[in-house]
């Protein structure tokens, strides 16, 4: 008899970021679809991995991650938010935002839990929740602004909720939260076991001047919070995958005991260059203006096109209507985009369950002038 494989997944294909960068790769074309800069991170970084691991730190690190790293988090998060975090028993270095997220759904979500998720989401979060037999409570935010109606979240909490996920600034649209969807929170799950899981991947990307609402700075939901960040997105070395999570002491002993038998400890000697390089605060400090004057110059270029922007606020993205250019849905316009005008975008309708399509693309504009004009002369011909 052979063995038959009965899916945990059924209804999952490929990630869209692996589909159009494969046809992106396959047509020549700029890709402005998954999120990844294109231009050089620092090389002092590079030059700082390179010596820990001359200096000998090529066996494994400590389980929760090196532990001057998770000091030097430590001291961030108290700098810029106010909030103590005890290093030892509050933070562990992951492989990556991705899975830092997937780990606290899995150290918390019990068959038949309900969690409360925002469309359109990251491609992730759904199977995360359904390969624990959760079940996602999907509530759109509302097009185009993309913001939280607060009101259809407390109709849609029941006694399953068990968690509550937010992502700011939020991937796809570039959406920030504000202080009054903090409040909205605070008096959606008080009184409530409801956890909060905060996905902050881009809190250094945001724009504007615009204060970055971390859960970090709110030391009563943060007792209820997991919350996940990305060294990548920060150092623009997004193939090194590394992330980090922090959370309350007693959820953070569970999260370890899930993260300890999946990938044990990351990469000893990154750990070491990190932790040196984060003694340099303006590398992050700077990163929203910088991201800025990349969001900026495209929009401008972009104007002399038919797509039209909507409001970028954080993020490495921002979003264009394209309804005067055409009927197709979103993933044949995207599809078409690479093939025939070689420019890659990714389709905002994959980060709804039910494929809302309301013609709108995704474009990264974390790239080099360069590939950021070459793309706009591409669209020109539209
Ligand atoms: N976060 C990146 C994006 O949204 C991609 C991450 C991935 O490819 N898994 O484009």
């Amino acid at each position: 008899m052979k063995p038959v494989i009965h899916s945990k997944l059924p209804h999952v294909g490929t990630t869209i970021f692996t589909t159009m960068s494969t046809l992106a790769a396959q047509y020549n074309a700029v890709n402005l679809g998954q999120g990844f800069p294109d231009f050089m991170m620092s090389e002092e970084l590079i030059r700082l991995v390179n010596a820990a691991m001359q200096h000998g730190n090529n066996q494994y690190s400590h389980m929760s991650g090196l532990p001057l790293l998770r000091e030097r988090i430590a001291q961030k998060a108290q700098t810029l938010y106010g909030t103590v975090i005890n290093p030892e028993t509050e933070i562990t270095i992951t492989p990556g935002g991705t899975y830092a997220i997937y780990t606290a759904l899995t150290t918390v979500l019990q068959p038949g839990d309900e969690v409360i998720v925002f469309e359109p989401a990251f491609d992730s979060y759904l199977p995360n929740i359904e390969i624990n037999g959760a079940v996602p409570v999907l509530i759109p935010l509302s097009f185009p602004g993309y913001s939280v109606d607060w009101d259809l979240v407390r109709q849609k909490i029941s006694p399953k909720t068990k968690m509550i996920m937010i992502n700011t600034p939020h991937n796809p649209t570039g959406s920030v939260l504000g202080k009054n969807d903090i409040e909205q929170l605070r008096s959606v799950v008080k009184d409530t076991g409801i956890f909060i899981l905060s996905d902050e991947v881009y809190e250094h990307l945001i724009f504007d001047d615009v204060q970055h609402e971390s859960i970090l700075r709110y030391p009563d939901l943060l007792a209820r919070s997991f919350v996940c960040f990305s060294f990548g997105k920060t150092y623009h070395c997004t193939g090194w995958k590394m992330g980090y999570c922090i959370a309350p002491a007693l959820l953070m002993n569970e999260y370890r005991k899930v993260h300890q038998f999946n990938c044990f400890c990351c990469s000893h000697p990154v750990q070491h260059a990190l932790a040196e390089f984060m003694l340099q605060p303006q590398q992050y400090l700077q990163l929203g203006k910088m991201l800025q004057q990349k969001r900026d110059p495209f929009q401008q270029l972009m104007l002399h096109t038919k797509f039209k922007a909507l409001p970028s606020y954080g993020s490495y993205f921002q979003l264009y209507r394209y309804d005067d250019i055409s009927d197709e849905t979103e993933k044949e316009f995207a599809t078409r985009l690479t093939r025939e005008y070689g420019v890659t975008a990714i389709p905002v309708s994959v980060f709804y369950n039910n494929e809302t399509d309301n013609k709108v693309l995704r474009f990264c504009f974390a790239k080099k002038e360069a590939t950021l004009e070459e793309a706009v002369t591409r669209l020109l011909k539209l």
